[in-house]
Protein backbone atom coordinates (compact mmCIF):
# COMPACT_ATOMS: atom_id res chain seq x y z
CA UNK A 1 0.00 0.00 0.00
CA UNK A 2 0.97 3.08 -0.48
CA UNK A 3 1.25 6.56 1.88
CA UNK A 4 0.56 10.08 0.08
CA UNK A 5 3.48 11.62 1.86
CA UNK A 6 2.58 15.27 2.05
CA UNK A 7 4.73 18.24 3.28
CA UNK A 8 4.15 21.33 5.43
CA UNK A 9 3.69 24.59 3.95
CA UNK A 10 3.23 26.82 6.79
CA UNK A 11 5.71 26.04 9.06
CA UNK A 12 6.93 28.88 10.90
CA UNK A 13 9.89 30.37 12.22
CA UNK A 14 8.46 30.06 15.55
CA UNK A 15 9.32 29.97 19.14
CA UNK A 16 9.57 26.56 20.63
CA UNK A 17 9.27 28.15 24.14
CA UNK A 18 6.69 26.84 26.59
CA UNK A 19 4.00 29.55 27.55
CA UNK A 20 0.89 29.48 28.47
CA UNK A 21 -1.67 28.97 25.74
CA UNK A 22 -4.79 31.12 26.78
CA UNK A 23 -2.47 33.47 28.44
CA UNK A 24 -2.51 36.07 26.09
CA UNK A 25 -5.35 37.93 26.90
CA UNK A 26 -4.94 40.92 28.35
CA UNK A 27 -7.65 42.13 25.72
CA UNK A 28 -9.99 39.84 27.52
CA UNK A 29 -8.72 42.14 30.94
CA UNK A 30 -9.03 45.23 30.86
CA UNK A 31 -7.53 45.58 34.16
CA UNK A 32 -3.91 46.29 34.05
CA UNK A 33 -3.51 43.80 37.39
CA UNK A 34 -4.44 41.20 35.66
CA UNK A 35 -2.81 42.18 32.62
CA UNK A 36 0.65 42.42 34.75
CA UNK A 37 -0.29 39.32 36.27
CA UNK A 38 -0.70 36.93 33.46
CA UNK A 39 2.31 38.25 31.79
CA UNK A 40 4.03 37.36 35.39
CA UNK A 41 2.61 33.65 34.79
CA UNK A 42 3.95 33.51 31.60
CA UNK A 43 7.29 34.39 32.41
CA UNK A 44 7.57 31.63 35.21
CA UNK A 45 6.14 29.48 32.88
CA UNK A 46 8.73 29.90 30.42
CA UNK A 47 11.45 29.56 32.82
CA UNK A 48 10.87 25.68 32.36
CA UNK A 49 11.29 25.90 29.07
CA UNK A 50 12.64 22.95 27.05
CA UNK A 51 13.44 22.16 23.88
CA UNK A 52 11.21 20.06 22.01
CA UNK A 53 12.33 16.51 21.71
CA UNK A 54 12.51 14.86 18.79
CA UNK A 55 10.58 12.29 17.17
CA UNK A 56 12.36 9.60 19.55
CA UNK A 57 10.69 11.41 22.28
CA UNK A 58 7.10 10.86 20.96
CA UNK A 59 7.65 7.50 19.98
CA UNK A 60 8.65 6.42 24.07
CA UNK A 61 5.68 8.41 24.80
CA UNK A 62 3.92 6.68 22.66
CA UNK A 63 4.94 3.37 23.53
CA UNK A 64 4.25 4.06 27.28
CA UNK A 65 0.66 5.00 26.44
CA UNK A 66 0.08 1.15 25.27
CA UNK A 67 -0.40 2.88 22.06
CA UNK A 68 -0.63 0.10 18.84
CA UNK A 69 1.88 1.06 16.29
CA UNK A 70 0.76 -1.80 14.29
CA UNK A 71 -2.75 0.65 14.08
CA UNK A 72 -0.83 2.43 11.30
CA UNK A 73 1.75 0.17 9.52
CA UNK A 74 0.07 0.25 5.95
CA UNK A 75 0.44 3.86 6.48
CA UNK A 76 -3.28 4.33 5.32
CA UNK A 77 -4.77 6.52 8.59
CA UNK A 78 -8.03 7.15 6.33
CA UNK A 79 -8.49 3.28 5.30
CA UNK A 80 -11.87 2.07 5.88
CA UNK A 81 -10.66 -0.55 8.74
CA UNK A 82 -8.91 0.58 11.24
CA UNK A 83 -10.07 -1.16 14.17
CA UNK A 84 -12.82 0.77 14.67
CA UNK A 85 -11.45 3.65 14.98
CA UNK A 86 -12.91 6.65 13.58
CA UNK A 87 -12.93 7.15 10.18
CA UNK A 88 -11.27 10.72 9.27
CA UNK A 89 -9.81 12.11 6.66
CA UNK A 90 -7.23 13.68 8.63
CA UNK A 91 -4.67 13.94 6.40
CA UNK A 92 -6.13 16.44 4.66
CA UNK A 93 -8.42 18.01 7.43
CA UNK A 94 -5.58 18.82 9.67
CA UNK A 95 -4.52 21.89 7.40
CA UNK A 96 -8.28 22.69 6.85
CA UNK A 97 -8.92 25.93 8.99
CA UNK A 98 -12.91 24.91 8.86
CA UNK A 99 -12.50 21.38 9.70
CA UNK A 100 -13.29 20.34 13.31
CA UNK A 101 -9.91 18.03 13.32
CA UNK A 102 -7.69 21.32 12.14
CA UNK A 103 -4.37 21.33 14.02
CA UNK A 104 -3.28 24.57 15.32
CA UNK A 105 -0.22 25.11 17.22
CA UNK A 106 3.23 26.67 16.64
CA UNK A 107 3.98 25.19 13.99
CA UNK A 108 0.24 25.06 11.79
CA UNK A 109 -0.71 28.51 12.25
CA UNK A 110 -3.93 29.85 10.87
CA UNK A 111 -4.20 32.51 8.19
CA UNK A 112 -5.02 35.94 9.28
CA UNK A 113 -8.05 35.84 7.01
CA UNK A 114 -9.52 32.78 8.60
CA UNK A 115 -13.03 33.28 10.58
CA UNK A 116 -14.72 31.01 11.50
CA UNK A 117 -18.44 30.52 10.19
CA UNK A 118 -21.39 30.05 12.68
CA UNK A 119 -19.45 32.08 15.37
CA UNK A 120 -22.23 32.45 18.39
CA UNK A 121 -22.39 33.46 22.03
CA UNK A 122 -22.13 30.67 24.03
CA UNK A 123 -25.11 29.78 26.61
CA UNK A 124 -23.58 29.38 29.57
CA UNK A 125 -22.17 31.20 32.43
CA UNK A 126 -19.31 33.63 31.21
CA UNK A 127 -16.91 35.37 33.63
CA UNK A 128 -15.31 38.15 31.15
CA UNK A 129 -17.81 41.19 29.40
CA UNK A 130 -15.47 41.41 26.05
CA UNK A 131 -18.63 39.80 23.98
CA UNK A 132 -15.81 38.39 21.09
CA UNK A 133 -14.14 36.28 23.81
CA UNK A 134 -18.18 34.74 24.69
CA UNK A 135 -18.21 33.19 21.16
CA UNK A 136 -17.84 29.26 19.46
CA UNK A 137 -18.73 27.95 16.28
CA UNK A 138 -22.44 26.64 17.04
CA UNK A 139 -21.72 22.85 16.95
CA UNK A 140 -18.83 23.59 19.78
CA UNK A 141 -21.16 26.01 21.79
CA UNK A 142 -24.31 23.49 21.68
CA UNK A 143 -21.72 21.20 22.90
CA UNK A 144 -20.23 23.41 25.73
CA UNK A 145 -23.86 23.96 26.65
CA UNK A 146 -24.93 20.20 27.06
CA UNK A 147 -21.77 19.52 28.79
CA UNK A 148 -21.97 22.23 31.39
CA UNK A 149 -25.51 21.26 31.69
CA UNK A 150 -24.95 17.71 32.70
CA UNK A 151 -21.93 18.89 34.78
CA UNK A 152 -24.56 20.61 36.40
CA UNK A 153 -27.11 18.08 37.41
CA UNK A 154 -24.06 16.42 39.27
CA UNK A 155 -23.67 19.92 41.11
CA UNK A 156 -20.25 20.77 38.86
CA UNK A 157 -20.93 24.59 38.52
CA UNK A 158 -18.50 25.31 35.48
CA UNK A 159 -17.92 28.69 33.93
CA UNK A 160 -16.92 30.02 30.57
CA UNK A 161 -13.77 32.57 30.41
CA UNK A 162 -12.27 32.87 27.16
CA UNK A 163 -13.00 31.10 23.36
CA UNK A 164 -12.98 32.57 20.11
CA UNK A 165 -10.08 34.94 19.36
CA UNK A 166 -9.78 36.52 16.01
CA UNK A 167 -6.64 37.37 14.35
CA UNK A 168 -6.67 40.71 15.16
CA UNK A 169 -7.32 40.27 18.68
CA UNK A 170 -3.89 38.50 18.74
CA UNK A 171 -1.89 40.66 16.91
CA UNK A 172 -3.27 43.62 19.16
CA UNK A 173 -1.91 41.30 22.48
CA UNK A 174 1.39 40.40 20.46
CA UNK A 175 1.98 44.19 19.73
CA UNK A 176 1.12 44.68 23.21
CA UNK A 177 3.68 42.76 24.21
CA UNK A 178 6.40 44.22 22.36
CA UNK A 179 5.93 47.58 23.56
CA UNK A 180 5.67 46.41 27.19
CA UNK A 181 8.56 44.08 27.00
CA UNK A 182 10.46 44.97 23.50
CA UNK A 183 10.37 43.05 20.64
CA UNK A 184 12.73 40.31 21.46
CA UNK A 185 10.97 39.15 24.17
CA UNK A 186 7.60 39.61 22.46
CA UNK A 187 9.34 36.60 20.37
CA UNK A 188 10.11 34.77 23.19
CA UNK A 189 7.29 34.50 25.02
CA UNK A 190 4.13 35.52 23.56
CA UNK A 191 2.56 33.52 20.67
CA UNK A 192 2.89 34.96 17.36
CA UNK A 193 -0.63 35.85 15.24
CA UNK A 194 -2.65 32.85 13.31
CA UNK A 195 -0.64 30.21 16.17
CA UNK A 196 -3.79 30.50 18.85
CA UNK A 197 -6.14 27.47 18.55
CA UNK A 198 -9.01 29.73 20.18
CA UNK A 199 -9.17 31.04 16.27
CA UNK A 200 -10.79 28.31 15.40
CA UNK A 201 -13.70 28.81 17.59
CA UNK A 202 -13.42 25.17 18.88
CA UNK A 203 -12.07 26.48 21.94
CA UNK A 204 -13.41 27.29 25.14
CA UNK A 205 -11.22 28.13 28.65
CA UNK A 206 -13.32 26.90 31.25
CA UNK A 207 -12.76 28.07 35.20
CA UNK A 208 -14.60 27.56 38.47
CA UNK A 209 -15.25 29.55 41.68
CA UNK A 210 -13.09 27.15 43.56
CA UNK A 211 -10.38 28.62 41.84
CA UNK A 212 -11.13 32.41 41.59
CA UNK A 213 -13.23 31.47 38.24
CA UNK A 214 -9.19 32.81 36.76
CA UNK A 215 -7.15 30.17 34.44
CA UNK A 216 -4.83 28.22 36.71
CA UNK A 217 -3.07 24.63 36.69
CA UNK A 218 -4.33 24.64 40.26
CA UNK A 219 -8.39 23.94 38.35
CA UNK A 220 -7.18 20.71 37.21
CA UNK A 221 -7.19 19.95 40.66
CA UNK A 222 -10.42 20.65 41.60
CA UNK A 223 -13.61 19.15 41.49
CA UNK A 224 -15.15 20.88 38.75
CA UNK A 225 -11.11 20.53 36.65
CA UNK A 226 -11.88 16.39 37.17
CA UNK A 227 -15.11 16.58 36.45
CA UNK A 228 -13.95 18.07 33.03
CA UNK A 229 -10.76 15.71 32.69
CA UNK A 230 -12.87 12.73 32.98
CA UNK A 231 -16.26 13.69 31.06
CA UNK A 232 -15.56 16.54 27.83
CA UNK A 233 -14.68 14.03 25.59
CA UNK A 234 -18.23 13.11 25.83
CA UNK A 235 -19.19 15.97 24.44
CA UNK A 236 -16.54 16.26 22.21
CA UNK A 237 -13.78 18.15 23.59
CA UNK A 238 -9.97 17.45 24.79
CA UNK A 239 -7.82 18.78 27.22
CA UNK A 240 -5.45 20.10 24.45
CA UNK A 241 -2.25 20.55 26.70
CA UNK A 242 -1.76 17.56 29.01
CA UNK A 243 0.12 17.44 31.96
CA UNK A 244 4.23 15.63 30.76
CA UNK A 245 3.50 16.64 27.17
CA UNK A 246 4.78 20.13 27.04
CA UNK A 247 7.59 19.41 24.92
CA UNK A 248 5.38 17.75 22.34
CA UNK A 249 2.71 20.87 22.38
CA UNK A 250 4.94 23.43 23.66
CA UNK A 251 2.69 24.80 25.86
CA UNK A 252 2.55 23.86 29.68
CA UNK A 253 -0.12 21.57 31.05
CA UNK A 254 -3.48 23.52 30.91
CA UNK A 255 -6.28 21.64 32.67
CA UNK A 256 -8.67 24.30 31.55
CA UNK A 257 -8.52 24.74 27.88
CA UNK A 258 -10.98 22.67 25.86
CA UNK A 259 -11.20 21.97 22.18
CA UNK A 260 -13.72 20.34 20.00
CA UNK A 261 -13.10 17.97 18.28
CA UNK A 262 -16.37 15.76 17.86
CA UNK A 263 -17.58 13.07 20.53
CA UNK A 264 -15.91 10.40 18.04
CA UNK A 265 -12.63 12.14 17.44
CA UNK A 266 -12.52 13.48 20.75
CA UNK A 267 -13.26 9.86 22.49
CA UNK A 268 -10.49 8.24 20.71
CA UNK A 269 -7.84 10.81 21.45
CA UNK A 270 -8.72 11.01 24.99
CA UNK A 271 -8.45 7.11 25.11
CA UNK A 272 -5.33 7.17 23.57
CA UNK A 273 -3.78 8.98 26.14
CA UNK A 274 -1.92 11.43 23.42
CA UNK A 275 -1.63 14.70 22.85
CA UNK A 276 -3.57 15.62 19.49
CA UNK A 277 -0.28 16.05 17.74
CA UNK A 278 1.26 12.31 18.74
CA UNK A 279 -2.48 10.99 18.08
CA UNK A 280 -2.03 12.44 14.40
CA UNK A 281 1.29 11.17 14.32
CA UNK A 282 0.14 7.71 15.64
CA UNK A 283 -2.79 7.88 12.98
CA UNK A 284 0.31 7.69 10.03
CA UNK A 285 -0.42 11.77 9.44
CA UNK A 286 3.07 13.17 8.86
CA UNK A 287 3.04 16.38 10.88
CA UNK A 288 6.29 18.10 12.29
CA UNK A 289 6.96 19.19 15.83
ZN1 LIG B 1 -7.14 28.50 25.99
Amino acid sequence: MTFKKWMVTTSLVSSVLLLNACGQTSEEEPSPDETAQEEVNQNEESQTTEEPDDEDQIENDEDSNGSNASDNEDGEPSDSVDNGRPQLDLEEDVLEPASFSVLVNKQYSLPEDYVPDNLVTVEVPTVLPNPEIKQMRQVAADALKEMFDTAETSGIILHARSGYRSYQTQVQLFNNYVNNHGEEAANKYSARPGESEHQTGLVMDVTSESVGLQLTEEFGNTEEGTWVRDNAHEFGFIIRYLEGKEDITGYVFEPWHIRYLGPELATDVYESGLSYEEYLIDRGINIEI
